[in-house]
């Protein structure tokens, strides 16, 4: 079997709102074979630059567009492949864009292996330890503290067991936030899971005195108070706060992983399969296992990265919860044929082999932007 093509599909709302929302637009990956399986993949990261590592032409030896790498070549061989592309794109590689694009080359080209050998995902990473995952509902804090309650209320009325908030406007000031965190606890009840998504914006000192404040509300985790670059903050506060300590959905690299669990000393590992695709991310969740740390996905995007992320945590033995994106975008919902299986707070791995997630044609017209 031989790779024939290699296409990235762009997808956007037709209205954006600046938000840190990235439900609102999604970069498919199409892997086509001479032997008629497609595979599917998705990238969460800058759709049109993705597009351009992806179609770029040969430049010289280390510097080269991605599709023309995979031509002719057998797409079962996914780490000779993955090694292939990050030798070749060296000077312009090695982080970021590049290795997104790669991830989501990867996902497609596991699909078809899937799909190849008659066998789901999960089964190829070493066999599935379970047959669903339980999921948490990962929200967007709304701009006031009613309509946040309210998405709460819904989670839980919806058979979640874990509800997350995250990013703006939360973070601003300490009376502010207290009281989201505070309405946000009363209206889940003290048996449902509070995960606080912080969005980049404080620093260590903040952290540790927010979480000080925060304990009486049991939070689940906070993730990704600081910068993502401050490893040693990360350090400081994982030292102080008793609170779990989540982060990851940034990086892309086994490199980054290693700084965050070693240096950063976080609880919660958090990887974005469309950002580091399975054979990056099966070894990161083998370091983060021999580090004692539980392991997560990062997934705001479409059912392409929630069947990723489920084929990948059912396949390993630390994993701890599944982020499921429940922003309402047009794209994220109806993208999936037929959707993933979401009921009673879990979400059950697909059977069929490959993914086990078609993109709908419908879909992809509807939405797809023309280069
Ligand atoms: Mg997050």
């Amino acid at each position: 079997m031989k790779i024939t093509d290699v296409e990235a599909l762009y997808l956007r709302l037709p209205v954006i709102q600046e938000r840190t929302d990235s439900s609102q637009d999604a970069l498919l990956v199409r892997v086509t074979t001479d032997a008629g399986i497609v595979g599917w993949g998705e990238v969460d990261g800058c759709p049109s630059v993705t597009r351009a590592i992806i179609e770029a032409p040969y430049s010289h030896k280390l510097v080269t567009g991605l599709k023309s790498l995979l031509i002719g070549e057998d797409p079962l061989d996914t780490a000779r492949l993955w090694e292939k592309m990050y030798q070749s794109t060296l000077y312009y590689g090695r982080n970021g864009a590049v290795i997104q694009a790669m991830a989501g080359i990867d996902i497609a080209l596991w699909d078809i292996k899937g799909q190849a050998l008659g066998k789901p995902i999960a089964d190829l990473l070493g066999g599935a330890m379970r047959d669903r995952m339980r999921v948490y509902s990962s929200n967007m804090f709304q701009f006031s503290i009613e309509d946040t309650v309210a998405r709460a209320r819904a989670a839980v009325d919806t058979g979640h067991t874990g509800v997350k908030f995250g990013w703006e406007p939360f973070g601003a000031d300490e009376v502010t936030d207290l009281a989201y965190v505070e309405a946000i606890r009363k209206a889940v009840g003290d048996k449902v899971d509070f995960m606080l998504d912080v969005g980049l914006v404080w620093d260590a000192k903040t952290t540790i005195r927010r979480a000080q404040l925060f304990e009486p509300y049991r939070l689940c985790w906070i993730e990704e108070p600081l910068h993502p670059d401050d490893y040693a903050g990360y350090g400081k506060v994982s030292r102080a706060c008793s609170q779990a300590i989540a982060a990851g959905e940034e990086e892309c690299t086994r490199v980054g992983f290693e700084r965050l669990i070693d240096e950063g000393q976080i609880d919660v590992v958090q990887i974005d399969l469309t950002r580091c695709g399975f054979t990056q991310a099966m070894q990161i969740a083998a370091y983060a296992a021999s580090r004692g740390r539980k392991v997560c996905n990062h997934n705001f995007t479409t059912d392409i990265n929630t069947a990723a992320s489920l084929h990948f945590l059912c396949a390993i033995p630390n994993a701890f919860v599944m982020e499921y994106c429940v922003e309402p975008s047009e794209i994220s919902r109806h993208l999936a044929r037929q959707a993933v299986r979401i009921e009673d707070g879990f979400a059950y791995l697909p059977t069929e082999p490959g993914l086990g997630v078609v993109p709908n044609d419908a879909v992809i017209e509807e939405f797809l932007v023309k280069p």
